[in-house]
C-alpha cells in the first residue's frame, strides 16, 4: 500500500527499524542495548537527529526520558503522547519497546509528508530504563513521573558494577532538567503501541490487539509446619508438610474453574529436609494470583485461604500464609480502546480484545494521563531474548491504526486546559 494520510510509509520505517537493529546488535540477531549504556547513548544520539529532522523540538528531562513535540494549531491544548522504550534487555529482542517509539515517529513523519495540522499537539516519548535488565528495577522513569518510585530510590540504583542510574545518566550526556518531564505540560493522552509478549494473538491469527488493560496480580508467601518423620512412621500419625502442601498447591491450581479468566501460579516449592526416608517437616512455596478484576481476584484470595486452612487442618500441620506484593489492576481508556477498534475495522485488520499481563509505561501513565495499548502479534509469544520477532506486515498494521488514534485524537477541539493531576509528592 503506498504513503497516503491514512498509511504510514513502510519502506521508510522498515530502514529506520534496520537502523536500530544495528545498534547494539548481538550475533544471534538481537539487541543488548541496556539503559544508558553506550550503545542506549548511541541509539538516543540517532534518534534525536530523527526528531530533529522531522522538525519537532526535543526536551530531555532529569530522567533521561526524550520527548519530541510538534505543535498543534492550539499549543496550549492537551497534547497526544505516543512512543514507548528504546532500551532493551541482555540480548533482548530488536521489537519489544521499540515498536512504539519507531512507529510514532513514522506518525510524525506521515504527517508531515501531507502537512497535516492538527487540532493539538503531538508528543513522541522514548522512556528511559523501562527494561530493568540493567538496574534490577523496571519501568523506572515512568514509576517516578507518576509518583509510584521516588526519584532518590532510582538515582541510587546500581548496575552489576556499582554504577548509579544518576552516574550513567551523567556519563553519556542524557541528565534532563526536571521542568522537561511530560507532567510539567499539558498531555492529555498517551497510546503505546507493543508486541504482545504472549501467544494469544498468533494463535488466533489476529493482527491487532485492542488492549483492555493489564491485570492485577497478589503474591503470598505460604510456610507449612509439619513434623519431619522416618518413612516408617504410622502414616495416620504424621504430620507430613509435603503431603498437606501439596494437597494445598492442588487447590490453589483448581479454583480457575470456579473463576474466568483467574490465572492461579505457583512457582517456587521448598521442602525442608528433602531426604528419601524422612517425612517434611517444612514446606515454602510462593503463590500468586491474576486476575483483571480486583473483586474477583480478592474473592477467589479469600477462597484460596479457607481452603489452604482446611487442608492444614486436616493434615494436622501448621500454616501461615503471608502476603507480600499487590498491584492493583489497570483499566486502559475507553475513548482509546473505542479508538482502536475502529482502526482495526476500518482497515480491515483482524483484531480481538486483549489483557496485558506483563507491565509497561502506560500502566503507571494511566494513573494521571488517559492511556492506551496497541499489541502487535509476537512469534510464538516471545520476547526479551533475541528470538523475538514481528513481521512487518503487522508492524505496518499497527502502525497504521496508530495514526488512526493520533489523528482523532490530536483533531479534537479542546476548550479547556488540561492539568495533569499530581499526587502531591514532588520529587
Ligand atoms: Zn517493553
Amino acid at each position: 500500500m503506498s504513503n497516503s494520510p491514512n498509511n504510514i510509509n513502510l519502506p521508510r520505517l522498515k530502514s529506520t527499524f534496520e537502523i536500530s537493529s544495528n545498534i547494539g546488535k548481538t550475533k544471534g540477531g538481537g539487541l543488548t542495548r541496556l539503559p544508558l549504556s553506550k550503545e542506549d547513548k548511541e541509539m538516543r544520539d540517532v534518534f534525536i537527529g530523527w526528531l530533529k529532522e522531522s522538525g519537532l523540538s526535543v526536551r530531555i528531562d532529569d530522567l533521561g526520558n526524550i520527548y519530541g513535540r510538534r505543535d498543534g494549531k492550539n499549543k496550549n491544548a492537551g497534547a497526544v503522547m505516543i512512543g514507548s522504550h528504546l532500551d532493551t534487555q541482555p540480548k533482548g529482542g530488536r521489537f519489544d519497546g521499540i515498536l512504539g517509539v519507531l512507529s510514532a515517529l513514522e506518525i510524525i513523519r506521515t504527517l508531515n509528508d501531507y502537512n497535516v495540522e492538527t487540532e493539538r499537539p503531538i508528543e513522541i516519548v522514548n522512556f528511559t530504563a523501562e527494561e530493568g535488565g540493567r538496574f534490577g528495577v523496571p519501568m523506572v522513569s515512568s514509576g517516578v513521573l507518576t509518583e509510584n518510585l521516588t526519584k532518590d530510590l532510582v538515582y541510587s540504583l546500581k548496575d552489576k558494577e556499582g554504577i548509579t542510574f544518576e552516574q550513567s545518566l551523567e556519563e553519556i550526556g542524557y541528565k534532563g532538567e526536571v521542568k522537561n518531564r511530560f507532567t510539567d505540560f499539558n498531555i492529555e493522552y498517551y497510546v503505546e503501541p507493543h508486541i504482545e509478549q504472549s501467544p494469544t494473538l498468533e494463535r488466533n491469527q489476529k493482527s491487532v490487539g485492542i488492549v483492555q488493560g493489564v491485570e492485577g496480580e497478589t503474591r503470598f508467601k505460604v510456610l507449612v509446619k509439619g513434623q519431619s518423620t522416618h518413612a516408617a512412621h504410622p502414616p495416620s500419625e504424621r504430620k507430613d508438610a509435603l503431603v498437606a502442601a501439596s494437597e494445598m498447591v492442588i487447590a490453589i491450581d483448581s479454583l480457575r474453574e470456579q473463576f474466568k479468566g483467574l490465572s492461579p501460579a505457583i512457582g517456587t516449592f521448598e521442602v525442608h529436609p528433602s531426604l528419601q526416608t524422612i517425612t517434611a517437616g517444612e514446606v515454602e512455596f510462593v503463590y500468586i494470583v491474576r486476575h483483571f478484576k480486583d473483586d474477583i481476584r480478592n474473592k477467589a484470595i479469600e477462597i484460596i485461604k479457607e481452603r489452604l486452612q482446611e487442608s492444614a487442618k486436616r493434615r494436622k500441620v501448621e500454616i501461615s500464609i503471608g502476603q507480600y506484593l499487590e498491584i492493583g489492576s489497570t483499566k486502559f481508556s475507553e475513548e482509546i480502546i473505542n479508538l482502536i477498534g475502529e482502526g482495526a475495522k476500518d482497515y480491515g485488520y483482524s483484531h480481538q480484545k486483549i489483557l496485558s499481563s506483563a507491565g509497561h509505561d502506560a500502566k503507571y501513565i494511566n494513573e494521571i494521563v488517559k492511556s492506551g495499548m496497541i499489541f502487535a502479534p509476537s512469534a510464538e509469544g516471545l520476547s526479551h531474548c533475541e528470538e523475538e520477532f514481528t513481521s512487518y506486515e503487522d508492524i505496518e498494521k499497527t502502525a497504521n491504526v496508530l495514526l488512526h488514534v493520533v489523528e482523532t485524537l490530536a483533531n479534537k477541539t479542546s476548550n479547556s486546559f488540561h492539568e495533569v493531576p499530581s499526587k502531591g509528592l514532588r520529587n
